[in-house]
């Protein structure tokens, strides 16, 4: 895969540069990332299209330019999907995606097809924040990209906990800590501090988790009455999957919240034993081993009953 400076020949004019949908901080912070790196190197058209998102990660430099919900019902030259595991995850920037004349995905997603004209996706790396510092000249990365960039990784990373973190992870991370960014405040305030609302529902989850399968897994269920009662939407329910998988003894975690009736949008997260990518991707969802989601229908003990099946199965294979 050519570098950002080599696609950018001289007819792309007009660039489009698209997230996918409920945007997490390793989305936002590489397509604000991606967006700094133009606006300080190049005098490029550049449109943003992002879902609504966190108000913690509206700190990065040109975030009030992301384009709200106009159709600016522009043709681009280029289009560039960043964390997108498929053409149907990207958020509002979709309809732009069939009529630019070149499109790139840039992703770390094993379950990406490759839906792009370029496909950058690399499933080692912990977050796509990391694929997309892989393409850009390090030189002509300035201290707001760099916050940008090291808020992705940070994000998909869990703060580099995860086993995704490798030593090139180490490495960018020290790139773009030299790049004189406040990377103490960075986690402080994207990650960890949350809003009242967001710690009660926090709580509230944690409260009613119900541990099966002799403890090897947990869930807990947000209903619609719940995000209503306590003012919150979809994206202040981030991190609580991550919270019960850190449970001791817990080898998955579920969580699901409900998006209309009988509907449910599922997060699954694993510690060692079990691939939770093809669990969601049998029910129609995908993302990485130990970290996935997909939607199902059904009531809330079905929904479970289907999802803890298919655990048992890979344990039992594992035991074997
Ligand atoms: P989440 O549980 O929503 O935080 O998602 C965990 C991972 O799975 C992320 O990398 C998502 O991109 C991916 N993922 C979540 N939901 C879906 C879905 N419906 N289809 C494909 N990938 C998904
Ligand atoms: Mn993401
Ligand atoms: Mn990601």
């Amino acid at each position: 895969m050519k570098k950002i400076d080599e696609i950018l020949t001289k007819n792309v004019k007009t660039i489009a540069i698209v997230g996918h949908t409920r945007p997490d901080g390793d989305c936002v912070g590489t397509c604000m990332g991606l967006y700094n790196y133009l606006a300080d190197n190049y005098s490029l058209d550049v449109d943003i299209y992002l879902e609504d998102f966190l108000p913690s990660l509206r700190f990065m430099r040109y975030s009030q330019n992301i384009n709200g919900n106009e159709d600016s019902g522009k043709k681009y030259d280029l289009l560039i999907a960043l964390d997108c595991s498929e053409e149907r995850r990207m958020g509002k920037g979709k309809e732009y995606f069939s009529t630019a004349l070149k499109t790139v995905c840039i992703d770390h997603h094993i379950s990406n097809p490759g839906f792009a004209h370029i496909n950058h996706i690399d499933s080692t790396a912990c977050a796509t924040g990391q694929v997309l510092y892989e393409l850009l000249d390090p030189q002509k990365v300035g201290k707001e990209t760099a916050e940008c960039l090291y808020t992705a990784i940070v994000h998909d990373s869990g703060v580099f906990q995860y086993s995704s973190v490798s030593p090139r992870t180490m490495e960018i991370a020290g790139q773009l800590m030299g790049k004189g960014i406040d990377f103490s405040s960075i986690v402080a305030k994207t990650f960890y501090e949350k809003s009242y609302n967001r710690n009660q529902i926090l709580g509230r989850a944690l409260l009613e988790s119900i541990r099966v399968m002799h403890g090897k897994c947990i869930f807990s269920v947000i209903s619609a009455a719940n995000m209503e009662f306590y003012r919150v939407t979809p994206k202040d329910l981030d991190g609580i999957v991550e919270a019960l998988r850190s449970t001791e003894g817990v080898e998955v975690a579920i969580f699901l919240y409900e998006t209309a009736s009988q509907e449910y949008k599922v997060s699954l997260r694993s510690k060692d034993m079990v691939d939770v990518s093809r669990i969601a991707a049998y029910y129609g969802g995908g993302g990485h081993i130990k970290a996935a989601g997909c939607t199902m229908r059904g009531s809330v003990h079905d929904v479970i009953n289907n999802l803890t099946g298919r655990i048992e199965q890979q344990l039992k294979a594992g035991g074997e």
